[in-house]
């Protein structure tokens, strides 16, 4: 048996899979994907582990664990990154070198592979701002294809990889703003702390020693209602005109959904160790012990409330394995 998953995931849940592969460079990533595809359908690619609740048995799955790094610059702010690059500090990393674009997404743990698979975003950046192009092994076809940003259709905490396109990246390349006069490069690297200090009060930067942050981040995406759906909620409701802006759906706060349902910060079921974090009524947390299912039936009890006090299903941001 390998390593367990709540080794390697943030929220610290899973079993041991029957194998964990991994790859340190792009071609040893592809060789290792067709090498597994092969063989099985049971399998998962891992990044940093945290945007996945993986369940207690997954003695049957194969892992794939990115961990191809290099940052190579090519110029007029266009820059190619391995899948297996720790996303804060290649955030960091850019805002030092004056090139704008992700600096509000400083903080947000896991990959460069991972990032555009649900399009992370954060105090109003989404990745699909400054993704230009990324590489992507295709399970279906065996093949390494170049997709552009319109290739990946990208929404909110939406892509086509989300929507059943399933394979590897191996690597992203972004273009980013540079035609900012100099001063901006402090400015960027400003709004990195500034980011990171207000995500931190909310326990949304990974910490060892703080079990708030022993999370998935938001387990619950921000549902998209119609305007008159929207209408029909208590005029406190905080509500948002999506991106399209046309006036016809609506964004709720999935927070003030789950509060207003009666469940508050530090919530638990009796007996469980999974619990909402004492900082952020949105993030499901591990305060110790806590096992995959005491995960899920949290995130289901809390989708349960919210459905019969307001009609809205909550949809889960991680990718639940096994369940
Ligand atoms: C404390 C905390 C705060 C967070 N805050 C935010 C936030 O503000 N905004 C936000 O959008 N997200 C947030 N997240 C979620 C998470 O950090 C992001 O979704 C991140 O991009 C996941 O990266 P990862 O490498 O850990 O992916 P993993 O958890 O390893 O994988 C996530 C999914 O992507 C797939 N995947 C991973 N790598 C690849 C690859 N190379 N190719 C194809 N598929 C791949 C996996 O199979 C899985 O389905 C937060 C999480 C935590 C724990």
């Amino acid at each position: 048996m390998s390593q367990p998953l709540s080794e390697l995931t943030t929220i610290r849940v899973g079993g041991s899979p029957k194998h964990i592969h991994t790859a340190s460079s792009r071609d040893e990533l592809i060789a290792i994907a067709k090498d597994v595809w092969a063989r099985t359908d049971n399998w998962l690619v891992l990044g940093g582990g945290s945007n996945l609740v993986a369940a207690d048995d997954v003695s049957d799955l194969e892992v794939i664990w990115v961990r191809n790094l290099g940052v190579e610059y090519i110029g007029q702010g266009r820059v190619r990154v391995q899948a297996g690059e720790n996303w804060s500090d290649f955030v960091i990393r850019t805002a030092k070198q004056g090139l704008a674009g992700i600096e509000s997404l400083a903080g947000i743990p896991g990959t460069v592979g991972a990032a555009p698979i649900q399009n992370i975003g954060a105090y109003g950046q989404e990745l699909s701002l400054t993704l230009h192009s990324l590489e992507f092994l295709d399970f279906e076809t065996n093949e390494v294809q170049v997709l552009t940003k319109a290739d990946c259709v990208f929404g909110y905490r939406d892509s086509i990889f989300k929507r059943g396109k399933r394979g590897i990246v191996t690597w992203v390349e972004f273009q980013f703003f540079t035609d900012l006069p100099a001063a901006h490069n402090e400015l960027l690297e400003a709004r990195v702390e500034e980011v990171v200090g207000l995500r931190a009060s909310k326990g949304m930067v990974l910490d060892d020693k703080d079990h708030d942050t022993w999370s998935c981040g938001s387990f619950f995406t921000n549902p998209i209602v119609s305007e008159s759906f929207a209408k029909t909620l208590p005029l406190d409701a905080p509500q948002w005109p999506t991106e399209a802006d046309d006036g016809l759906t609506v964004k709720l706060s999935a927070a003030w959904l789950i509060e207003q349902a009666g469940i508050q910060k530090g919530f638990s079921l009796p007996g469980s160790n999974a619990a909402i974090s004492t900082k952020h009524a949105l993030a499901i947390t591990n305060r110790g012990y806590a096992t995959a299912d005491e995960v899920v039936e949290l995130a289901r009890y809390i989708q349960t409330q919210v459905s019969n006090k307001f009609g809205i299903n909550l949809v889960p941001e991680p990718n639940l394995i096994g369940f």
